[in-house]
C-alpha cells in the first residue's frame, strides 16, 4: 500500500504537429504534406538521384520531420519503386540532422514510440500506399 497522489507519471505518448500535417487519415495527411502550403522543405541532408533526406516544417503548426525518400530502378518495370518515410522530429533533432551530428541512416531509429508516415510505391502499383506505420524503421539508399 503506497499512498499516492493521483495524475503522477503522464504517459501519454508525444504528440507531434497538427490535425493538417499528423491527421489520423494517412492520404489527408500526405495531401498536406505534398501541398504547397503544407509541408515545405528547410534544409536538404542528402541529395542524390535514389536517396533523399531532407528536413521539412509545417506551414501550420512548424513541426518538423525528417523525409526520407528512396527510389529503386526497376529496368523491368516501366516506372521505379519509390518509397517515402516522414517522420516527426523534435527542432533538436532537425538541428542535428542539419548540423550532421546525427546521419540520416539513424533517422529510422528516431522513430520509436513514434508514428511515421509511409508512402510505398512499388513499381508494380498504379498509386501508392500510404499509412501511418511506428516504431523504428530501417533508412536504406536506393539504388
Ligand atoms: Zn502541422
Amino acid at each position: 500500500m503506497r499512498p499516492r497522489g493521483m495524475g503522477g507519471g503522464v504517459t501519454e505518448s508525444e504528440r507531434f504537429g497538427c490535425e493538417a500535417c499528423c491527421a489520423e487519415d494517412a492520404s489527408a495527411a500526405r495531401a498536406h504534406h505534398q501541398s504547397y502550403t503544407g509541408v515545405r522543405l528547410e534544409t536538404m541532408i542528402q541529395d542524390d538521384s535514389h536517396f533523399i533526406v531532407s528536413v521539412q516544417r509545417c506551414g501550420l503548426c512548424s513541426q518538423a520531420f525528417v523525409s526520407v525518400f528512396t527510389e529503386y530502378v526497376d529496368w523491368a518495370g516501366s516506372r521505379d519503386a519509390q518509397y517515402r518515410t516522414v517522420l516527426p522530429i523534435t527542432d533538436t533533432e532537425a538541428d542535428d540532422l542539419t548540423a550532421g551530428r546525427l546521419s540520416p541512416h539513424r533517422a529510422g531509429a528516431l522513430g520509436h514510440g513514434r508514428r511515421h508516415l509511409q508512402s510505398d510505391w512499388p513499381s508494380s502499383a498504379d498509386e501508392p500506399s500510404v499509412y501511418w506505420s511506428s516504431g523504428v524503421f530501417e533508412v536504406r539508399e536506393g539504388y
